[in-house]
């Protein structure tokens, strides 16, 4: 199964890909992940990309390119894959189109999750991600003097630097903008489905996996 996943920040994409890419057993590429970790380590790659992360805007399209390209170096890529948070711009995915011909691949489907913007600004504002396995969590289900660990892997949890009310707004016009061409670009390859993102994680997984 080779799938791509589209929708705007905050549509749950994230939490979708972990649980589609546990259910078919394939690698979850997540670029803002990846992005994360190098920020974190400060390697050269992260040093690059932090501003960028950091004030909500893309990383240059160069730079995302080569981190993909060095990781479909690898075999597990060849049994499937799920991409999440790329390809994010037409260059991006145009790109990818060529690396996945030259690997004899192509893609099966590409799930794009939306729900309304009020929504989106609401779930962001209030989330908080594992700084080890990015397991993300609502602040309001915890108490005001509550420990904030991860169930999963014990780790702490923070909130992203790019989810301050300010930051989101900005992230949501670059997706419009550069972004949603993409929805038009598999429309038109017939490779797009749609999915409501509004209700539960389960009710949401079950519309995807219809899909598939
Ligand atoms: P979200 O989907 O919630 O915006 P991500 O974790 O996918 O979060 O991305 C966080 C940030 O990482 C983006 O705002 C952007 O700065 C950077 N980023 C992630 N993926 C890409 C990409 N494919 N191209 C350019 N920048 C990216």
């Amino acid at each position: 199964m080779r799938l791509i996943l589209l929708g705007a920040p905050g549509v749950g994409k994230g939490t979708q890909a972990r649980k589609i890419a546990l259910e078919f057993n394939i690698p979850h590429v997540s670029t803002g992940d990846i992005l994360r970790a190098e920020i974190s380590s400060q390697s050269i790659l992260g040093r690059k990309a932090e501003e960028f992360v950091h004030t909500g805007k893309l990383v240059p399209d160069e730079i995302v390119l080569q981190m993909i390209k060095e990781e479909f170096k690898t075999d597990k890529f060849k049994a499937g894959f799920l991409m999440d948070g790329f390809p994010r711009t037409l260059e991006q995915a145009e790109n990818f189109s060529k690396l996945l011909k030259e690997l004899n691949l192509n893609i099966n489907k590409v799930i794009n999750i939306s729900i309304d913007e009020n929504e989106i600004i609401r779930r962001i504002t209030n989330r908080i991600v594992c700084k080890d396995c990015e397991k993300v969590f609502k602040l309001s289900d915890f108490e005001e003097d509550e420990n904030l660990k991860c169930d999963f892997c014990g780790s702490e949890l923070y909130k992203r630097k790019d989810d301050s009310e300010e930051v989101i707004k900005n992230r949501l016009e670059v997706y419009k903008a550069q972004t949603e061409p993409l929805v038009e670009f598999y429309k038109n390859q017939g490779l797009l489905e749609n999915v409501d993102g509004l209700g539960t994680e389960n009710e949401i997984f079950e519309r995807i996996l219809a899909r598939l």
